[in-house]
């Protein structure tokens, strides 16, 4: 099944829209038309227990990480230092994954 494309709207109003760049366009231009109503934004309908099922599955991957050492930057001494090079960028999903978690089921 496709999923079809919206633009939405602060009180939930939803616009059916062609495709994904037709409803980030929808919504770009409602923003601009309709301020009153901003912010809009280009959504999908999601199946909720789909999505509770994958921040279960998010919670318990971030809970059975293998070790990753706390921040220890040297790149004051010889930028980047290692610890950058090799952590950073997991240290970043992980803080993004927390905080995607974080605001689960609270309005953005
Ligand atoms: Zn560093």
């Amino acid at each position: 099944m496709t999923r079809k494309w919206y633009s939405v709207d602060q009180h939930g109003v939803a616009t059916l829209c062609a495709d994904q760049e037709d409803a980030k366009a929808v919504a770009e231009g409602s923003n601009l038309s309709f301020p009153q109503n901003a912010p809009h934004h280009a959504v999908q309908l999601a199946d909720a227990a789909k999505l509770t099922l994958a921040r279960g599955l998010l919670r318990a991957l971030l809970d059975n990480m293998p070790g990753i050492p706390d921040p220890d930057c040297s790149c004051h001494l010889s930028p980047p230092c290692y610890d950058c090079t090799e952590y950073g960028g997991i240290r970043e999903i992980i803080a993004d994954a927390e905080a995607y978690l974080e605001k689960d089921g609270r309005d953005e």
